[in-house]
């Protein structure tokens, strides 16, 4: 995409870019904007200078743009090819706490070639959100020495790809991934074991993430809890994990240190730009948000954690 301002960025993310089609027991919304990318950058866009490397279709409308381009992250890494853009579409059950996915459509994600921006390429933070691993291997080889890269994915990777995930897993700072697929990758049941198998493989720091019960940092001496902010209502759960992860990797580039204290600041902002995202489907309730009030949601969260 011609369309960019930003000639520096803190942050790269690569991931999913698509159109969701969500079923929740109240609601159902055909094609709105979502993926891995989306989230992530929109999330970390509130803290840090964030670049997104991805792929649509010639079927993405301007309007999606200028959702983009409202939240302010540099687009030049968006590529448009012909042909249609990545779709997704899953149900979530009765309590919300089960998702079935009912399609994925890669569409040009299957020819995607990510070729990061001149700009990209020195940027200290990288993000690899959830996309296939070998893609993630490809934006890792054009980098030039980033001082922090963080991972997400997730278990269809786990399934049909994991020579290269472990390949991605081997070059990183930090893993992030869901609870069940942390057992599923280790084959460990409890979490405290399967983060160590995980530590082992390279990493220095793994975030187990946990759904509406919160996350957890495992580190090389250390593990931190961070509860999710209690909710009364959730419209729409897609995204969480990834604005989660956008949010703590984009208030981490904003500070630039990796210190013990900067992960776990990370982690508070990164729960409350989570628990903003679920209050309303798409990206609909972070294109509202302020930087003040994830501040205020902050402090609140903060007078709950303190004891
Ligand atoms: P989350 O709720 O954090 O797991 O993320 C949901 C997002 O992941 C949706 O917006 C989907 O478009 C995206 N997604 C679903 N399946 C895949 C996949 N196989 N690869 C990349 N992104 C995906």
């Amino acid at each position: 995409m011609a369309a960019s301002r930003a000639p520096h960025v803190q942050l790269v993310i690569v991931g999913s870019v698509g159109l969701d089609t969500i079923e929740t027991p109240s609601a159902r919304r055909a094609d709105v904007l979502g993926g891995s990318a989306s989230y992530a950058c929109a999330a970390a866009s509130f803290f840090a200078r964030t670049g997104m490397v991805g792929v649509v279709g010639h079927d993405f409308g301007d309007d999606y743009l200028d959702v983009y381009r409202a939240f302010g992250f540099d687009l030049l890494g968006l590529q448009v090819r012909q042909g249609r853009t990545f779709r997704w579409s899953g149900v979530y059950e009765d309590n919300m706490d089960n998702r079935r996915t009912l399609s994925t459509e890669l569409n040009v994600f299957a020819e995607f070639a990510p070729e990061l921006p001149e700009n990209y390429r020195r940027a200290p933070f990288l993000f690899l959100a959830n996309i296939a691993p070998s893609l993630q291997l490809r934006v890792l080889e054009q980098m030039r020495a980033p001082r922090f890269i963080a991972a997400d994915t997730m278990d269809l990777w786990i399934n049909v790809a994991l020579n290269d995930l472990k390949k991605v897993i081997r070059k990183i700072d930090l893993l992030t991934l869901n609870e069940s697929e942390a057992r599923h990758l280790t084959g460990q049941r409890a979490l405290i074991k399967a983060a160590r198998t995980l530590l082992g493989w390279g990493p220095q720091h793994i975030l187990i993430k946990k759904g509406e019960h919160g996350a957890i940092l495992f580190s090389r001496s250390s593990a931190f809890l961070m509860p999710a902010f209690p909710l009364e209502a959730v419209q729409d759960p897609t995204g969480a994990g990834d604005t989660f992860a956008g949010g703590f990797i984009g208030h981490l580039a904003a500070n630039g240190r990796v210190t013990e204290r900067a992960l776990r600041r990370a982690m508070l902002y990164g729960s409350v730009v989570a628990s903003f995202n679920v209050e309303a489907f798409s990206l609909d309730r972070l294109r509202a948000l302020k930087r003040r009030n994830i501040e205020r949601r902050v402090r609140e969260f903060e007078r709950m954690l303190q004891v």
